[in-house]
């Protein structure tokens, strides 16, 4: 008997032994395509051995020292490659454990920044339907996954929720993609100025929407627009790059590809790429000097930020990324990955679009590809289509989504930046042979 708590307490999974390459294996010597990187997280695959001299050299030389008391080298050396690499001026990093603790130290910055500036009737953050930012009470409040929040709703801060930029199921026939995306953007607006015009702490968004809708991009000019109408009220603005983050899109940032830059960044699965549990959370000069010059103290911290070891092992993979060129990989090889998905699924009765960037795809499922109409929810496509998957060595990550209160489910693929193309082909195959085996 296991005395572990899974996630899944009437599904246990196999026990997990190795992996290598793009490739997990388990105890029966079982070998699956790591085809979503777990949740978009091994970026460059299993065992790099790069990664792991880091992650060695620093544990025998310091494995932990409490920020109350120290900085350490590696958390200097990745937040100053961070702060190189980012856009604008996102110049100061606070690393944490995780995407969750991201978004919620973003929360907490947030309202602080406005309050030592002197704008303590700043109370409400903004957010949308189609967006996930985590598990913990705050980032729960933030993501609009119905699923997710139900039951811990009496617990949640009320964060309004705007509709994602979606253009899939939201835009109309008689307007452009751009069109939409003002009147996507407008929505921020519309809010603002219902809760009051200097109420507004934040707006959070994923520039690429992940779990909850299936690597779902911002049409051309929303997020441009979204960050005019922020200024224009004196919003910070969020990005959420946790899961598209880190060269995932085919840019090392997303907000990179839209030319937008955000008061703060959220990233995390990609830095540590499941060596190390690692995030962080990088703001810009003017809400970093506003503590500084306020306060001087963030009231907020875990145990582990900073972590020693798990920033050695952010550094080295962020270095990976940069000098072995993978988000310029990621963009022709992405690019390879659509054309072979179009290929195989492009006239599927129930696959109704197939979009993303770079290595992050999604396959949105539906009963009509005509009407868009949803499959019934009770069939759990999205779980069987996984469970087929995984029964023929694939992981991918399937999820039911929401669509403005209407459940949607689509297939989500993030593979390790350094699939091959005959892998690509292997990936499309056995997607097909268990999508085929549940539709
Ligand atoms: N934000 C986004 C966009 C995510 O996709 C996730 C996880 O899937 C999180 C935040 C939460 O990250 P974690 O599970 O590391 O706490």
């Amino acid at each position: 008997m296991s005395h572990v708590f899974p996630r899944h307490t009437k599904a246990l999974p196999p026990m997990a032994v190795g992996g290598e390459g793009c490739y997990l294996i388990d105890a029966s010597g079982k070998r699956y395509f790591d085809g979503s990187g777990g949740a978009a997280v091994s970026c460059l695959g299993h065992g790099d051995p790069e990664i792991i001299a880091a992650i060695q050299e620093q544990v025998g030389k310091l494995a932990f020292a409490h920020t109350g008391f120290f900085t350490s080298e590696p958390a200097e050396g990745l937040a100053d490659m961070l702060a190189a690499n980012a856009p604008g001026d996102l110049d100061r990093v606070y690393l944490v454990s995780g995407g969750s603790e991201a978004t919620e130290a973003a929360i907490k910055l947030a309202r602080q920044y406005h309050v030592e500036r002197g704008e303590p009737q700043r109370r409400h953050i903004i957010a949308r339907k189609q967006s996930y930012h985590g598990n913990t009470l705050g980032a729960l409040a933030a993501g609009g996954n119905e699923w997710r929040r139900e039951q811990f709703a009496p617990l949640l801060v009320n964060f309004s929720h705007i509709s994602a930029c979606y253009e899939y199921v939201l835009r109309r026939a008689d307007e452009s993609a751009f069109e939409y995306g003002q009147r996507a953007a407008q929505e921020l607006e519309d809010e603002i100025l219902r809760l009051g015009e200097d109420s507004v702490i934040a707006f959070m968004a994923e520039p690429v929407v992940g779990a909850t809708a299936g690597a779902v991009p911002a049409v051309e000019g929303y997020l441009k627009r979204i960050r005019e109408i922020c200024d224009t009220y004196g919003v910070l603005l969020i990005l959420d790059e946790v899961m598209c983050g880190m060269g995932r899109t085919g840019y090392l940032f997303a907000c990179d590809y839209d030319d937008v830059v955000p008061d703060i960044l959220c990233i995390a699965k990609g830095l540590g790429a499941g060596y190390q549990p690692i995030g962080a959370m990088l703001c810009t000069k003017e809400i970093y000097e506003t503590i500084e010059n306020g306060s001087g103290f963030f009231q907020h911290g875990h145990t582990y930020i900073g972590h020693p070891v798990a920033a050695a092992a952010g550094r080295a993979v962020l270095t990976a990324i940069l000098e072995r060129g993978l988000p310029e990989r990621v963009r022709v090889m992405g690019e390879k990955l659509d054309a072979a998905l179009r290929e195989e699924f492009g006239q599927h009765p129930n696959i109704g679009d197939i979009r993303g960037r770079g290595f992050f795809r999604g396959l949105e499922l539906v009963a009509d590809r005509e009407t868009k109409e949803v499959l019934d929810p009770s069939l759990r496509t999205a779980a069987r289509i996984k469970k087929a998957a995984f029964e023929a060595g694939l992981i991918c990550y399937p999820m039911s989504g929401t669509r403005d209160g209407r459940n949607g489910d689509h297939v989500l693929l993030a593979p390790p930046f350094i699939t091959t193309e005959a892998q690509i082909g292997e990936i499309v195959e056995k997607l097909s042979s268990a999508i085929g085996s549940v539709l």
